[in-house]
């Protein structure tokens, strides 16, 4: 960017600055060709003068010409011309020897003037105005006036014509590096060669204007120089200052991506993770530490913590709906079945003894048809709840496996510890003393239990091992019902314990 904008703006500016340093020294150089014009005119404009060139004074030239005066005014030639534009009077400092002359002709002591008289005599005699110009010259450029001699008051025709000449010498150009303070060159060229310029060359600038003269084909040219220190200490201030708003970019674009990692980008990653493991456990570890930020993260994690819960929430409870009957609460036949299942397998693997138990209500539709259906729901309530408070005293399944049957599964329990069993679950239906003045068994609501089980692990079906239960069922069912039954599945030996006499 600065190689582009910022060097090429400076060095434009650069440029500006001594193209305007070089029409200063111009407008010093016009101001002393005005001033000479003017001095010119103020000796134009004499009576003694407009005298003289009419041969009526004498003595003008001894009277004001003199070398001291030439020195001191810095003229180098002093000329007088006639109307007709023919030389009248020459005073003058020959360039190279610096010695005095007048003459009433270019020639001997006064030969030098014949350029700058022959340079004269050409606008002299073109226009009745007063001129000024720069002449290439041959030592050094020189500015040349001319004016027309005139009487003071202006009144009457120009009688002749006054020039005055001036070199551009080095003393000369001392003084005007005095007053414009700057380095000033002043060359001759070729018109054809010559043009404006600005050229480079370590720690200095150069540039040069192009003056012209009168003689076409020659140009005058001006330069100056100046020292380049402030342009390169600009330069390297800008250097540094685009260093250091590099690095400062560079630190503040760093700090705002390692501040968006920190803020943004390492919770969004934990929410992300958090999201994705959501049905794991363990998340919860991590959400706890983004459920306390306080910025849209933390809310975002919070709202969706709540959602996980709620929706744990209702997986549990249809869990459990699917899985438990809704009027006891019990587990259901689906529960059962899965469980049985699993402890059939676990039985195969063990070689250890497994028990079911089938329950049944006695003569139910009977309580229904005399206590009504929602006296014979508490009923089965009641019979659930006490089935129960024994199936977790000993550490078994007991499940509601139809509209007045249950069914229990006890792994690990051999035939006698099962009969024990279903005749604890017998009686505590009876000790609830559920009245029941339908049944012909007994006064109260009582229970017939199957009970099929094996002492050791064997390869049966788990509907095998239920059909066998059943059959106990059924046999305490013919039996009178109000009895426990078991059965051992593959040989139909009973191993009956029924309850001749009601308990
Ligand atoms: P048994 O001694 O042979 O088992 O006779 P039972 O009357 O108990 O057997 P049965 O199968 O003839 O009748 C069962 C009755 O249980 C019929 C039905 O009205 C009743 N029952 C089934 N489910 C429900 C229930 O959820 N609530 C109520 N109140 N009664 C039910
Ligand atoms: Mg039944
Ligand atoms: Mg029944």
């Amino acid at each position: 960017m600065s190689k582009w904008f910022i060097f090429p703006a400076l060095h434009k500016e650069e440029r500006g600055i001594i193209n305007q340093e070089l029409q200063r020294i111009e407008r010093s150089i016009s101001l002393a060709q005005q001033e000479l014009l003017a001095q010119a005119r103020d000796w134009a404009n004499w009576d003694d003068t407009y005298a003289f060139v009419q041969d009526r004074y004498p003595r003008y030239a001894e009277a004001n010409f003199s070398p001291e005066m030439m020195k001191e005014m810095r003229y180098q030639l002093i000329a007088f011309f006639d109307a007709s534009g023919d030389v009248y009077f020459l005073s003058g400092l020959a360039p190279d020897s610096g010695a005095y002359a007048t003459c009433t002709r270019a020639v001997d002591d006064c030969a030098w003037m014949v350029p700058y008289v022959d340079s004269i005599q050409v606008p002299i005699k073109s226009t009745d105005q007063h001129q000024s110009f720069l002449m290439p010259s041959v030592s050094a450029p020189a500015m040349v006036v001319i004016t027309p001699i005139v009487r003071t008051d202006g009144s009457g025709p120009s009688v002749g014509w006054l020039a005055k000449v001036r070199l551009m010498d080095t003393k000369w150009m001392a003084q005007m590096e005095e007053v414009t303070g700057l380095p000033i060159t002043i060359d001759r060229q070729f018109t054809a060669q010559a043009t404006p310029s600005t050229t480079i060359k370590g720690d200095t600038i150069y540039a040069q204007h192009i003056l012209p003269t009168n003689v076409p084909a020659i140009s005058i040219t001006v330069g100056t120089q100046l020292n380049r220190t402030h342009y390169l200490a600009s330069l390297n201030t800008i250097r540094y200052v685009l260093i250091w708003t590099a690095c400062l970019m560079l630190f503040v674009i760093g700090f705002v991506l390692w501040l968006m990692e920190r803020i943004i980008l390492k919770p969004l990653k934990a929410l992300s993770i958090f999201a994705k493991h959501a049905s794991e456990e363990d998340t919860r570890l991590d959400s706890a530490l983004l459920c306390q930020r306080n910025d849209e993260i933390g809310m975002l994690a919070r709202s969706f913590e709540q959602q996980l819960t709620r929706q744990r929430k209702l997986n549990a409870e249809l869990l459990n709906l699917s899985t438990h009957d809704s009027l006891t609460g019990l587990p259901n036949r689906r529960l059962f079945d899965q469980r049985l299942q699993a402890a059939i397998h676990e039985m195969e693997a063990s070689s250890q003894p497994l028990a079911v138990m089938m329950l049944d209500i006695d003569h139910f539709k009977l309580f229904n048809d005399h206590y009504g259906h929602q006296k014979g729901d508490e009923c089965l309530r009641q019979v659930a709840q006490a089935l129960q408070s024994v199936a977790t005293a000993h550490d078994f399944l007991i499940a509601r496996t139809g509209g007045e049957e249950f069914s229990a599964l006890l792994p690990d329990t051999s035939a006698q510890h099962a009969k024990h069993i279903g005749q604890l679950l017998h009686e505590t239906v009876y000790a609830l003393a559920f009245p029941h003045l339908a049944s012909p068994v007994a006064p109260y609501v009582t229970i017939s239990v199957g009970i099929g089980s094996l002492d050791e692990g064997i390869d049966i079906s788990p509907s095998t091992l239920m059909s066998t239960a059943d059959q106990a069922l059924y046999s305490a069912k013919a039996a009178g019902r109000h009895q426990v039954i078991a059965f051992t599945p593959s040989i139909a030996n009973t191993s009956v314990h029924t309850h001749d006499t009601p308990l």
